[in-house]
């Protein structure tokens, strides 16, 4: 990261603070992700400097670059899976110190004040400004956020997390987003001993979410689309695994579940999954294809279930999550891919060619 960028306005000169770093941004909708560079702010009282060293590509990225969810601002540089080591740390900066690994998150700041924030659920802060998504977002400053796919950042020391030493930057960075958003749900609706869990779509989310539902003591399905991924199931910690094109799932298994938590990206008609839940279970919307999701009435009537969403975690959860992983053992499968293999793996993730998270190894950047 370059310190003190010196600027250039007609004849005059001006030292602004800002940094520059070097990152991969999409120019345009649905762009390639170019090699470009983007200013940081210039590090304030209790801001800290990231080094990058890894960040997970996110099926979010995807439908961000595509405008899946309406106008992005442009360039764009994703990535909010991510790991690094603290590099600098503004005066008043009290919670870390050069050399700390660390992680960044889907979100770098929000109100503080409303009753979401003071509970820890910055993610759905309510206050001025709101959440401060890591990218494609406007900070509290007027500035455009942007992610991880860069080799720094500067980020108030509050929406930092601590990544254990127990765990590898590159296989916890998938964490940051993935991970948490399928812990956030197992512990909101008691996932544990006990309790079926069903996990649909094998993916970056999926598999994590199959990996701390077991972790958690609960019983496990996978529900994907065809046996492909049938014996990585089992050894992620499934105990069973079912194709969702075979129509014997949906008479054997069903009434079966306390828990299902749908992690597929596309649009999926959601009726015949809800008959798979016991009385009062729970069906949790993951994904977020760009159309509405789909279901009958009478598939919510009866057994009086439940339909509900999640969006990843706040940071106390964040934290929590890291410490549950150091503890258990739980990191991210992943594939490790230079910068000059972001489309390819964009691609590939598009087409489900994934075991089971890409994460760009930043110094490659
Ligand atoms: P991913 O790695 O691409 O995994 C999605 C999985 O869904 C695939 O591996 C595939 O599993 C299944 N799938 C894909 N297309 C399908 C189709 N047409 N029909 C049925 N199944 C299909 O994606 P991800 O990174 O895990 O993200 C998944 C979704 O969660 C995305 O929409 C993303 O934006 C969203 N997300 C939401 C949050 C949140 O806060 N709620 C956070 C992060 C991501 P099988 O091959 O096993 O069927
Ligand atoms: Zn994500
Ligand atoms: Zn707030």
């Amino acid at each position: 990261m370059t310190a003190e960028t010196t600027e250039t306005t007609g004849n005059t000169r001006t030292t602004t603070g800002f940094r520059t770093v070097t990152a991969y941004a999409a120019e345009r909708p649905n762009g390639p992700l170019v090699r470009t560079t983007v200013r940081r702010r210039a590090l304030g009282t209790r801001d800290v400097a990231i080094d990058v060293h890894f960040t997970g590509i996110c099926h979010t990225d995807l439908h961000q670059v595509a405008e899946d969810w309406g106008a992005g601002t442009f360039p764009m540089v994703p990535g909010h899976e991510i790991a690094g080591v603290v590099s600098e740390v503004g005066p008043d900066v009290t919670r870390w110190k050069v050399g700390d690994r660390v992680g960044v998150g889907c979100f770098v700041d929000s109100c503080r004040d409303c009753a979401n924030c003071r509970a820890g659920l910055e993610q759905y802060c309510t206050g001025e400004g709101g959440t401060v998504w890591t990218y494609n977002s406007t900070g509290h400053d007027g500035l455009t956020t942007y992610g991880g796919y860069s080799t720094g950042l500067v980020v108030d020391e509050a929406y930092v997390l601590r990544i254990p030493d127990a765990l590898p930057l590159d296989a916890a960075a998938p964490l940051l987003c993935a991970g948490v958003t399928v812990y956030s749900p197992l512990a909101h609706w008691g996932a544990g001993p006990g309790r079926r869990v069903a996990v649909i779509g094998l993916g970056g989310l999926g598999h994590l979410g199959v990996k701390l539902a077991h972790a958690l003591g609960a019983e496990v399905t996978v529900l994907s689309r065809s046996t492909r991924k049938r014996e990585d199931a089992l050894r992620l910690g499934a105990d069973d695994h079912r194709a969702t094109t075979d129509p014997a799932t949906f008479t054997e298994l069903a009434g079966r579940f306390d828990l299902i938590l749908n992690t597929v990206s596309a649009d999926l008609d959601l009726t015949a999954y809800l008959g798979l839940l016991r009385v009062d279970g729970t069906l949790v919307q993951l994904g977020a294809p760009e159309k509405p999701v789909r279901v009958s009435a009478g598939a919510l009537l009866d057994g009086r279930r439940s339909l509900a969403g999640s969006q990843v975690g706040g940071l106390p959860e964040t934290q929590e999550m890291l410490d549950f992983c150091a503890a258990q053992g739980v990191t991210a499968e992943i594939e490790l891919v230079g910068a000059d293999r972001i489309d390819e793996a964009f691609r590939r993730l598009a087409e489900g060619d994934v075991r089971y998270r890409f994460v760009i190894d930043a110094s490659t950047i």
